[in-house]
């Protein structure tokens, strides 16, 4: 296993495990239609720089992100495909997009309008809005989608949707009303090149609505944004881990952490990691809502978490020691802590627990 400078916590990412999740999702994409991975928000945590240029090596030529800067941030680290951004960029930031070559979701007419007036020609594509109601101009209106055709600054490449639910019949209307809405531009012109709309659900529950690409995230991490939605041909990329910085005994009745919110039932032995709420651990895990391993067992957290420590129960296990690796999400020897156990104990779904996993860890790249 190689391995580079271990912070106080660090993430280690199982990149065989990344490139089976590449084999089996690219297995499952439609006739003609290629992986845009999503690496926004650090790669769901996981750290866009390693992610991306693992899966440039692995032969893919597009990406998506949330913001003009992440996108500025993947190009400077070398990243060559077509880089999307998906969210709304102010006129103010239009320049970074001519700058690092990126394209540039037009949110609405009025965006549409503004990247127009930028002045120079801004690679584009067309969100459109087929029944989510969050991004994208209404694919239900003709006489405002025509006038996309007339603005001259916009290199017009390619047009998305977002499907927003799991159902069948909702997600095949909204591919209906897409397909429509795409043929309409086309037909007046819009040299609209790609047109997508399968994110992971989509690609996993119907890949048959097709498209020219698919904008895979959580699935290309290897999870499902519960446990029902998980599948089990993926595997998990990352492991979360943390040292111990010191163990100690407390007595009887003694509290500990903040608020004296753990409280000793028994003499018991506490270990503290070094990790905490700065790097993402949710403070709802606190008090017995999640654990760790330490030595292939299970130590529930004691106390309050803190923002760069948190306390665990080591009482049961007199092996742990000061500079010992615990594993918060991952495996270790015949035991598994999952980031669907976090989820589920703080109230949320896998993809906000990854994702604000904190800038302080670092990302490193396990090869077994
Ligand atoms: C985040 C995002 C995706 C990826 O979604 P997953 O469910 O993680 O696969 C795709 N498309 C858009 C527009 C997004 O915002």
């Amino acid at each position: 296993m190689k391995l580079v400078e271990k912070d106080h916590a660090w993430i280690e990412l199982d990149m065989e495990a990344l490139r089976h999740n590449v084999e089996f999702l690219r297995s499952r994409l439609p006739e003609g239609c290629e992986l845009m991975p999503a690496v926004k928000a650090n790669a769901y945590g996981h750290g866009a720089l390693p992610v991306g240029r693992e899966l440039e090596s692995l032969g893919v030529r597009a990406f998506c992100v949330a913001t003009v800067h992440e996108g500025a941030e993947l190009r400077q680290g070398g990243v060559k495909g077509d880089i999307l951004v998906l969210g709304y960029t102010h006129e103010s930031e239009l320049a970074l997009i001519e700058q690092y070559d990126l394209i540039q979701t037009a949110v609405d007419l009025e965006h549409a309008r503004l990247i127009d007036a930028y002045g120079k020609r801004l690679r584009v594509h067309l969100a459109l809005d087929t029944g989510m109601h969050r991004l994208g101009e209404s694919a239900m209106s003709p006489d405002r989608l025509e006038q996309f055709c007339r603005l001259k600054n916009l290199r017009l490449e390619g047009a998305f949707t977002h499907l927003c639910t799991g159902d069948r019949a909702y997600s095949g209307q909204q591919a209906e009303a897409f397909r429509a809405a795409v043929r309409a531009l086309r037909r007046q012109g819009c040299p609209i090149k790609k047109a997508h709309l399968l994110s992971s659900t989509g690609i996993l529950k119907f890949p048959e609505l097709g498209g020219d690409y698919a904008r895979v995230g959580i699935a290309l991490y290897g999870l499902g944004s519960t446990r029902e939605e998980k599948d089990r041909s993926l595997r998990p990329v990352l492991s979360l881990k943390a040292r111990v910085a010191s163990v100690r005994e407390i007595k009887k009745g003694q509290g500990a952490g903040y608020g004296l919110r753990y409280r000793a039932e028994q003499d018991a032995c506490l270990a503290v990691l070094t990790i905490g709420y700065a790097d993402g651990l949710p403070r709802a895990l606190s008090c017995g809502g999640g654990g760790v391993l330490l030595g292939g067992q299970y130590a529930p957290i004691a106390g309050m978490i803190c923002m760069d420590q948190t306390l665990v129960d080591v009482t049961a296990l007199p092996h742990v020691r000061q500079g010992d690796e615990a594993v918060l999400i991952g495996c270790q020897g015949e035991r598994t802590v999952s980031a669907y156990d976090w989820a589920e104990a703080a109230g949320t779904i896998t993809n906000e627990i990854v994702s604000r996993l904190g800038t302080r860890l670092a990302r490193l790249s396990k090869e077994a």
